[in-house]
């Protein structure tokens, strides 16, 4: 080893830390391990607890033949015999000896044992060891050649952390990186929080909960270096969004919007139905914001079929009321078609402009679409991302609703706020969202917005029935959706993919083609995904609307905010294949008219994973038992919303898990706000620079003080 333990820093290459080399360090690149602070950050998924060591003769007590005891021991001895199984069925087998008696050691299934073990070699074993008959047993034992301490003493008790670890980088390996870096790092790092206040929330020095996490000396001192690092991921995250929150409310204005009853009337009576109290509910407290030059940022949050729409478009109509402009973006063309469409229907003979802007428009109707945006002769702008580029520009903007927020990230709605003229002005901000925030969630990432809730549906729903059936019943399904076809009703057949693939999941080319020449034939049908031309697939979705089309077979690009209220039926193959939340949102598609609607799962699920989200959606109805649901099963790796939102994943913290500790993390952080908020306090320093560095451009912090 050349490098001292003076030369190791935090940013430090992983290449270069003893014992990785240059050879394997892509492979912890891999694992997320790029320098010696990831390694840090690599958190143990949990700790083994190696025992001390006993003799056989001492181990053949704890394992009491008068209990028919079992217990975990370790010890270490010499291999007297070993023997591998002459078949499958048959147990690898060995015995150990040490000076005070033998024990029999098998291992099942294992025919990686083959070669493992010799007589004569000196092993440690650890593991659950059993009585059997009059002699002692261990099963698939752990074991590893015994290496003697330097003072030729016996190990005595540790607590080994498992590192969630890769085909080639094990945890042994990222154990022994530590090792040689975990004490010089450490004495590098720095403090962002005071004595003081570490005491009174009872939390460890930072490089102590390194320490603790990584070479625990007993079972509850990880759990405290753990929660450590946890809260300084919370608590940064929640300085963060409030920080912004602060400056957002304190130096941005919005332009106020009038609202008085002939408004409301006037409003409301270009809607084809009276709004439920919900929808009424939510309007209001969206009205009340809009009112105010404080820039709204609002969520709201309903169920898929819930009618956010025209919530949607009663605050962008409150705009062209007071003569300002207003923008809806939708995640997909086809969604952004479908709102111009039934927005259009809507203000059918009302002088309301409205123009929908996508990608697929030739740059002569762009041009054109764009100087009277300029000149404020369009009322209301509704597109996808094509209304993010730079060459789009308002003359006005007072509100812009994003649909389906779960597809954007912090950054396009960043860039949404440029879109006003004035220098520190906003529009006022709704985001809508079918995946609902789950409640744990709603308190980090989008802390920094007020939540709206639809909570009931529109009258007249049915509620859908779920069943799920394995590949080998595809034949009856598909009997029985033709029967149902048959009597008039339309139906939705998803696909997880477009093209024949090795993968073997079912696409839409053959499976149409399938349903074609087999169950639904004579009948119409028509495949949609994301490869059609817009106008293809706008003529598809039309004729789909209004009858002609009988069955659509397509991709996930159905999934978000289709409308077709006589499509009751829909079958989902592969389903173990989807996302929770996004298994929720197909089936919307269908229970949106009075028939019973039925969506049907196809799948052999080759996971546990795919097994528990099948049996979740059966289960529950109700999107935000969904929500946690899915955030539950997803775990901390891959927490919703934080990916799509651009922020950071947490490396320690993990929800719903550390919701305590979250709490007392916004607790604290609007504490510090209120105090400082901007955190220019000489103390608070390191704090301000570690946050900035954490979430500054995702939270766009760089306006902020
Ligand atoms: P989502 O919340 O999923 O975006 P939509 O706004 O698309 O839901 O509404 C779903 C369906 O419910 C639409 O067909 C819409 O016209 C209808 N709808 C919305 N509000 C009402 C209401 N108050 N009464 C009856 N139908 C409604
Ligand atoms: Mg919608």
């Amino acid at each position: 080893m050349t490098t001292t333990s003076q030369s190791i820093t935090l940013t430090m290459n992983i290449a270069e830390v003893p014992g990785v080399g240059g050879k394997i360090a892509p492979e912890f690149r891999k694992l997320g391990i790029r320098c010696v602070a990831d390694l840090l950050l690599h958190m143990p998924m949990r700790y083994e607890h190696e025992h001390e060591e006993q003799t056989i003769a001492k181990a053949g007590e704890t394992v009491s033949p008068n209990h028919g005891a079992e217990a975990n021991i370790a010890v270490r001895g010499e291999i007297a015999t070993c023997r591998p199984g002459f078949s499958k069925r048959q147990p690898y087998e060995a015995t150990l000896q040490d000076e005070t008696g033998t024990m029999q050691l098998l291992w099942f299934n294992a025919p990686w044992m083959r070669g493992k073990l010799h007589p004569g070699d000196t092993i440690r074993v650890w593991g659950l060891a059993k009585r059997h008959g009059d002699y002692l047993q261990m099963i698939n034992p752990k074991f590893a050649p015994y290496e003697p301490e330097e003072d030729g003493e016996q190990r005595s008790e540790r607590f080994t952390p498992i590192y969630p670890a890769s085909e080639n980088v094990t945890s042994t390996m990222i154990d022994k990186a530590l090792e040689g870096v975990l004490e010089p790092a450490i004495a590098l790092i720095d403090d962002h929080l005071s004595d003081t206040y570490r005491t009174e929330l009872a939390l460890p020095k930072l490089a102590d909960a390194y320490r603790m996490v990584h070479r625990p000396s007993d079972p509850d001192d990880h759990r405290g270096g753990r929660r450590r690092l946890a809260f300084d991921e919370l608590l940064l995250l929640q300085l963060g969004v409030m920080m912004k929150r602060h400056h957002r409310r304190e130096y941005l204005k919005a332009v106020p919007l009038k609202l008085n009853d002939a408004i409301d009337k006037h409003i409301c009576a270009r809607f084809p139905f009276d709004l439920t109290d919900s929808q009424r509910e939510v309007i209001d407290e969206i009205a009340a914001d809009l009112e105010s030059e404080r820039p709204m940022n609002r969520l709201l949050q309903g169920d898929v079929g819930s009618g956010k729409t025209v919530v949607a478009l009663y605050a962008m109509l409150m705009a062209a009321a007071s003569k300002h402009q207003a923008a809806l973006m939708a995640p997909t063309e086809l969604l952004a078609e479908q709102h111009f469409t039934s927005i259009t229907t809507m203000l059918e003979g009302s002088n309301v402009v409205i123009e929908l802007l996508t990608g697929s428009l030739k740059k002569s109707e762009r041009d054109a679409i764009l100087a009277r945006l300029e000149s404020g002769e369009i009322d209301i702008l509704i597109g996808t991302h094509a209304l993010l580029t730079e060459s789009v520009s308002f003359n006005s903007l007072a509100v812009t609703v994003t649909d389906e927020q779960h597809r954007f990230g912090v950054y396009q709605r960043a860039t949404l706020r440029e879109k006003t003229s004035e220098p520190n002005s906003s529009p006022h901000m709704l985001v809508m969202t079918a995946t609902p925030i789950p409640r744990t969630l709603s308190l980090t990432v989008f802390g920094d917005l007020d939540i709206s809730t639809i909570r009931t549906m529109p009258p007249g729903r049915q509620p859908i029935i779920t069943k799920y059936v394995a590949r080998s019943q595809s034949d009856d399904v598909y009997g029985y959706v033709r029967s149902r076809l048959d009597a008039g009703e339309q139906a939705y057949i998803v696909v997880p993919v477009i093209d024949e693939s090795e993968s073997g999941l079912k696409d839409v080319r053959s499976h149409f083609t399938w349903l074609e020449n087999g169950h639904f034939q004579g009948k119409r049908i028509a495949a949609v995904h994301g490869r059609l031309k817009r106008n293809e697939r706008e003529a598809i979705m039309y004729r789909f609307r209004r009858g002609e089309i009988h069955a659509l077979i397509a991709t996930t690009v159905i999934e978000v905010g289709v409308d077709v209220p006589n499509a009751s039926i829909m079958v989902i193959e592969n389903a173990d294949r989807f996302g929770l939340a996004q298994l929720h949102q197909l089936r919307g598609r269908v229970g949106r008219g009075e028939r019973k609607s039925l969506c049907v799962l196809i799948a052999d699920p080759a996971t546990d994973d795919g097994r528990q989200r099948i049996e979740a959606i059966v289960a529950i109805d109700d999107g935000f038992e969904i929500a946690e649901k899915d955030l539950e099963l997803r775990g901390p790796g891959e927490l919703f919303g934080t990916r799509q939102s651009g922020i950071a994943p947490f490396r320690v913290a993990s929800l719903p898990g550390d919701i305590q500790l979250l709490r007392l993390a916004r607790r604290e952080a609007k504490k510090w706000i209120n105090a400082n908020p901007t955190l220019s306090g000489e103390a608070d320093a390191l704090l301000r620079k570690r946050l900035l560095k954490a979430h500054g451009k995702a939270l766009g912090l760089g306006d902020v003080g």
